[in-house]
């Protein structure tokens, strides 16, 4: 009874803050951030900025090619994948408090700040978050990548479809797996995609990415379903641990 009090005043909660401009405050300094998500310019400025990437798969890069190994020898399913910080505070606190507090005011800070610093190679037809095994949705009340993505299909002008692709495989949390493992724990077989689903272009946004075994699977599959270009923006990316 208590989960469906407070799943039902997220969602008023949310709504409110969706349909009005309520004051916002910045999470860091907590003065008012005068604009509509809660972070000023000034602390964004000091955010674990990514840097010198791989143009390809976002990895952090020492030298100055553009490519990485892994991309150069084996090309990823995606086209590109960008991201736009390091996993490290305050940012790692804001997706913390995002997933597992519900503080969804947080998937509006990062969401915004995505749209405003990366941008897409190709016209795309929709955004997709990356999707949940409806358990995992059931359990967490909302999925955070969707929370997320429904910012940027916002700001970029497009679609977010999110009802045509369903993760159908209920794997074991990817952080608790060594990396060796998490490759083995997923194929393009973990995700359903609808007939009904047509796209050329598609935008996917995830949260963090680790070592890519998820979001390999899930552009494997839309490539499959006949997907031409697989673009991913996430809010982090980290170095294989
Ligand atoms: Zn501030
Ligand atoms: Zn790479």
């Amino acid at each position: 009874m208590k989960q469906i009090v407070n799943k039902w005043l997220k969602i008023v909660q949310y709504f409110l803050g969706f349909c009005f401009s309520l004051p916002c405050f910045c999470e860091l300094c907590l003065q008012p951030s005068r604009r509509d998500f809660a972070l000023c310019q000034s602390c964004e400025s000091t955010l674990p900025w990514l840097g010198e990437s791989c143009q390809r798969c976002a990895i952090k890069m020492t030298n100055s090619n553009k490519l990485c190994a892994q991309c150069l020898n084996f090309p990823p399913p995606f086209e590109r994948l960008t991201a736009l910080f390091n996993y490290a505070w305050p940012v790692s606190g804001f997706i913390a408090h995002l997933k597992y507090a519900g503080k969804l005011h947080f998937a509006k800070m990062l969401g915004s700040l995505m749209a405003k610093h990366l941008s897409c190679q190709y016209p795309i037809d929709c955004v997709i978050a990356m999707p949940l095994h409806p358990k995992k949705q059931r359990q967490r009340g909302f999925n955070q990548t969707i929370e997320i993505a429904k910012w940027i299909a916002k700001m970029q002008k497009r679609p977010l479809n999110n009802w045509h692709c369903t993760k159908i495989t209920d794997t074991q949390a990817q952080a608790k797996l060594s990396a060796a493992d998490r490759g083995k724990n997923l194929s393009a077989k973990a995700f359903y995609i609808s007939p009904n689903f047509v796209a050329k272009h598609v935008l996917v946004i995830e949260d963090v990415v680790t070592t890519g075994a998820t979001i390999h699977a899930f552009a494997t599959a839309l490539k499959n379903h006949g997907v031409s270009t697989v673009e991913v923006w996430c809010v982090c990316r980290t170095s294989l641990v």
